[in-house]
């Protein structure tokens, strides 16, 4: 089995899942473009992944996703609450006063009088649009960011709904189920977004255990408990806390960050590690650290602290996810 973390951190987060025959992204909270350069980088191949799987709806999960599923044509995988957040997020605020709908239907209805007065059949094809439709394709063109791709379905289809996803299939907090031949055991975790699921994943022919846990205020015991017999654990440490007290975050976000639905500090996983950890992983991946708040090196030796004499070369290895590089694939 096999992690690798393409990215994490409050400016994107996604990391690949494997087996021997299955392959699951965890989010996509990279642009599309850049989860296919991490994982060229990373030795990962696109083509090969059967899933995406969402954690939560939050911008730094999900930034790439309909753009991702779309273009690799494979279905997603999150809880119905999170579907609904996400799309209402991506869907464009359509909402109008009343004295604004009146207003629209009184134009409507006197434009299909005219209509009528003058007889003349809809047109579709008129000039104008015609012309409309030349200069937006010349306009892509000259624009070297833009997918290929993407240019050549925008000027021959109608743009999809912003939420379009090519298959969306539902789990439920708390419920085993698998993809291909990797178990999935979704677990919840207290965070301020519809329905936020941190995540085990087993593969049962080769034996071994993986877990993410990312995007806490704190460490409940159903959380806890997921986390035991865990041989690669991806787990938050997100800030230092005197490093956020003092930083430059309005006080509303500090107060955000620290709440019980905000992110776990260096010292609340270390707590976790000294306390509640088994100490039966292989590998600690230290994820979500604060760019602002909080310094690899400190995020780093509070964990080495906390694990203490149980680190070894076979086990309780810590490492660092970084957020603007993938780290090279974890093989078990
Ligand atoms: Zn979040
Ligand atoms: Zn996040």
């Amino acid at each position: 089995m096999r992690m690798t973390v393409l990215a994490s951190g409050s400016k994107g987060n996604s990391t690949v899942i494997a087996s021997a025959h299955t392959r699951i992204l965890v989010d996509a909270g990279l642009s599309c473009r850049e989860l296919l350069k991490r994982m060229a980088l990373a030795n990962e191949d696109p083509a090969a992944l059967d899933a995406i799987l969402l954690t939560h709806e939050h911008q730094d999960h999900v930034a790439g996703l309909a753009t991702l599923a779309r273009r690799l044509r494979i279905p997603v995988f999150l809880t119905e609450p999170t579907h609904r957040a996400w799309v209402r997020m991506v869907t464009p605020r359509t909402t109008m006063t009343y004295a604004q709908w009146l207003d629209r239907l009184a134009q409507e209805r006197a434009q299909k009088e005219d209509e009528a007065r003058a007889g003349a059949p809809p047109q579709t094809d008129s000039p104008s649009e015609v012309g409309s439709l030349n200069s937006k394709s010349g306009r892509a063109e000259s624009n070297s960011e833009e997918d290929p791709d993407e240019i050549l379905e925008e000027a021959s289809t109608p743009k999809p709904s912003p939420a379009f996803l090519p298959a969306v299939e539902y789990f439920h907090s708390g419920t085993r189920f698998s993809i291909g031949d990797i178990s999935i055991t979704p677990f919840t975790i207290p965070h301020d977004a519809a329905d936020p699921c941190g995540f085990v994943f087993e593969s049962e022919s080769e034996q071994i255990r993986m877990a993410i846990a990312t995007d806490l205020g704190y460490m409940p015991p159903n959380v806890k408990s997921a986390l035991k017999r865990i041989d690669v654990l991806l787990l938050e440490s997100n800030h230092d806390l005197e490093m956020l007290k003092d930083g430059p975050y309005p006080w509303a976000v500090k107060q955000r960050v620290l709440s019980r639905v905000g992110h776990l500090s260096n010292h609340a996983t270390a707590d976790f590690l000294a306390r509640d950890y088994d100490g039966g992983a292989a590998f600690i991946v230290l994820g979500h650290l604060s760019e602002q708040n909080n310094a690899p090196e400190l995020a780093l030796l509070s964990a080495e602290q906390a694990i203490g004499n149980r680190m070894s070369l076979l086990g309780n290895r810590i490492l660092l996810a970084q957020q603007s590089a993938p780290l090279a694939p974890i093989c078990l």
